[in-house]
């Protein structure tokens, strides 16, 4: 009796660690447990394994591991976390003598943790998750969002709002650091700040959090929501990430060497870095700078100004002016830090121009992307030309084993070998991916098309009429205007000559939310929202998150991508399609400008290059149809006596074979390594032995 009272103590203890480490994200083995344990509750809790134990209560875990088929969930489930730490990864102890810190706002790992929003946080967590399986010494700096980025709702007038729901810490896979608080100055004021910590494999994930008794309630609303509008909010909030971020790390005894900025929103980490450097080491200014500098490493994603953060100077005094005291930069050089024209009193502070002035490694999110940022931001090196503007650039990447269908990655071992995802993309044995036969590869991606049907119907708005035959293009990304979700919709009847086909049906999935400030693009929800009420073939998909992209990227035949050329700074969806067999139909910008073969995908003509950007919505359109009616269309029903459309699966296999290698986020990961993190951790390690480093 005892015996079988621990067994069951160790079972659950098991379950709640399993619970707590996000390896479940991408390890459909540990997944499985939890939805063994109880079907509803996975769904109901949005695939939260700690709300889902939570409400299960200590009675009803208990009955259910009487159960053998809960028993074997765990077995197997143990079996995959057994694996997945006990193999030595390639990074584990390598080269990397620092420790890198990487900060951002928001972070995507999965449904049940609403701290992030969309792209941006999905790389985020992507890299987390790929550093975990390399094996680099990484620690990553968040906010802690209770309330999240809204969820979707569509009203009777076919308009989009926003729900905002909260949940508690404790019933989310996260636990608090006991014992750690930290202090970041808001004014004259400071904020206390709590620490928690989310586990994603082998990488900590250290979340800030505003929400406690001893703040005043204006301050405890700090980290209440991600992307607040009011400036006044997004500073507080950048000062607790950059400043307390920094500060949490100390607190923790984490001493990282090399700092990576994603997006500019952490600028203000690189400032916290001087004033520790001044305090420590009794630096000048100057010298503060170059050492902190050394280390830092920033990405920048937006490709227009206006995607940047602006605080105007009464703001930035306000909240900083006591600090920038404390660290011993003037007010005026500190703002110049962030002016496109230093000295111009007037002008806002913009964080990019401050990250790239403080950071010694600048990057860009594709290769085109960091032309577009070497013009872009030229004048924070007023003088040079812009060949030599040194912004680089990594391509992003997305993390496979999350991204990909079980039954690709199935496939993938069966063909290319059980370590696929942690081979580089030059190894021959990925050329097994064209040995896949035919009619295997079709017939499970026609599976992964009923399953996004069925999945389909269940958030679809209207009640569409879907048809696992059809041509299935799937659009699912934000709805900011420059993405253009209505280009399609430009000419009604030929799009209707599409849909309305009996010999050759296309049909089209939408979904994507509006920036909840965003007008225009709720305008273009609403139009297509429209849309489907009256044509059956379209649908709109509400709540576009995490678990929607993934059937969307995994099941759609056609995946469609058509911003306003140069605005796209990479894009990633498009990545997570391709890798699936999911073919690429896109305008040449972000990613896809370097990834496009016409082997794997088309590319729709656009006219609009780097010195004339202007672009013509009506041609591209046009050119969009065309390329449907002449290439893709006939192509998608060109069969076989079997019925399998031998041409188009050959594309789908280069489309595999090439965009699961290039584009992963374990590619990217190696890049930054090889190209920012190494030689940053290099260079502070030298000014480490620089006499008056101190010791
Ligand atoms: C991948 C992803 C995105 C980013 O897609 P883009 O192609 O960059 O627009 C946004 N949201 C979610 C939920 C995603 O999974």
């Amino acid at each position: 009796m005892i015996e079988k009272l621990d067994h069951r103590n160790s079972l659950l203890q098991e379950l709640n660690r399993f619970a707590h480490d996000l390896l479940w994200t991408w390890e459909p083995r540990i997944e499985a447990a939890f939805r063994v344990l109880d079907p509803d509750g996975w769904e109901s809790t949005r695939q939260n394994p700690v709300l889902l134990i939570n409400q299960l209560g200590e009675d009803g875990v208990s009955q259910a591991l009487e159960r053998d088929d809960v028993r074997a969930a765990i077995e197997d489930a143990r079996t995959a976390y057994r694996e997945y730490y006990d193999r030595r990864p390639a990074f584990m102890n390598a080269q990397a003598p620092l420790v890198i810190a990487y900060f951002s706002l928001e972070f995507g790992l999965a449904e049940c943790l609403p701290i992030y929003s969309g792209g941006l946080g999905v790389l985020a967590g992507d890299h987390l998750k790929a550093t975990s399986d390399l094996g680099l010494p990484l620690v990553a700096v968040g906010l802690l969002y209770k309330q999240g980025f809204g969820r979707q709702e569509i009203d009777a007038g076919g308009r989009q709002v926003e729900v905002y729901s909260e949940s508690q810490g404790t019933d989310l896979p996260v636990r608090r650091v006991e014992g750690v608080e930290v202090e970041a100055p808001i004014g004259d004021r400071k904020v206390r700040i709590a620490v928690w910590r989310a586990q994603v494999g082998r990488v900590p994930l250290f979340l800030l959090d505003t929400d406690l008794e001893a703040n005043p309630p204006d301050l405890r609303a700090i980290t209440d929501r991600l992307y607040v509008p009011e400036p006044d909010r997004r500073l507080r909030q950048e000062i607790v990430l950059g400043v307390g971020g920094v500060r949490a790390l100390r607190a923790l005894g984490m001493v990282a060497g090399v700092f990576h900025l994603n997006e500019g929103h952490s600028f203000l980490c690189a400032i916290e870095r001087i004033r520790e450097l001044r305090a420590s080491r009794r630096m000048t200014l100057e010298e503060a700078r170059l050492v902190a500098r050394a280390g830092i490493v920033f990405t920048t994603h937006t490709p227009i100004a206006a995607g940047s953060d602006y605080f105007e100077p009464g703001l930035v005094w306000d909240l900083l002016h006591p600090y920038l005291a404390e660290v011993g930069i003037t007010f005026d050089r500190f703002m110049d830090l962030g002016r496109q024209r230093p000295g111009d009193p007037r002008e806002r502070l913009c964080t990019t121009y401050a990250a790239l002035r403080l950071a010694d490694q600048a990057v860009g999110v594709s290769r085109l992307h960091g032309a577009v940022s070497r013009r872009l931001w030229k004048d924070a090196w007023r003088g040079l030309p812009e060949v030599q503007i040194p912004i680089g650039s990594v391509t992003n990447g997305v993390h496979m084993p999350t991204w990909l269908a079980p039954e690709i990655r199935a496939m993938l071992r069966r063909y290319v070998g059980p370590d696929w995802w942690d081979l580089d993309g030059g190894d021959g044995r990925w050329e097994a991916v064209f040995e896949i036969p035919a009619e295997e590869l079709w017939t499970t991606h026609l599976e992964l098309k009923r399953r996004l049907l069925a999945m389909a119907r269940t958030r679809s708005e209207n009640s569409a009429d879907f048809d696992v035959n059809a041509l299935t293009l799937g659009f699912g990304r934000r709805f900011a205007p420059y993405k253009r979700a209505n280009l399609v919709l430009q000419d009604r009847p030929r799009l209707s000559k599409l849909v309305k086909s009996t010999k050759h049906p296309v049909q089209f999935l939408f979904a994507g939310k509006a920036h909840p400030a965003d007008q225009q693009g709720k305008d273009i929800a609403a139009g297509i929202v429209a849309l489907a009420r009256e044509q059956p073939r379209v649908a709109f998909l509400k709540d576009y998150d995490i678990e929607l992209a993934g059937h969307l990227v995994r099941g759609a035949d056609v995946w469609l991508n058509n911003p306003r050329r140069f605005l796209e700074a990479s894009g990633t969806s498009g990545m997570k399609a391709g890798a699936n067999g999911v073919l690429n139909v896109s305008i040449l910008d972000g990613w896809w400008d370097e990834g496009y073969r016409p082997e794997l995908g088309w590319a729709i003509p656009s006219g609009a290059t780097l010195d004339r950007p202007g672009v013509d919505d009506q041609a591209e359109a046009e050119n969009l149809y065309r390329l449907l009616e002449r290439e893709v269309v006939p192509m998608f029903f060109e069969r076989d006596e079997k019925g399998i459309p031998q041409r188009w699966v050959e594309m789908m296999r280069a489309s595999i074979r090439h965009i699961a290698t290039e584009f992963s986020a374990r590619r990217m990961v190696i890049d930054y390594f090889n190209t920012a993190y190494a030689p940053g951790a290099r260079r502070v390690e030298q000014l480490r032995l620089l006499p008056d480093w101190g010791g």
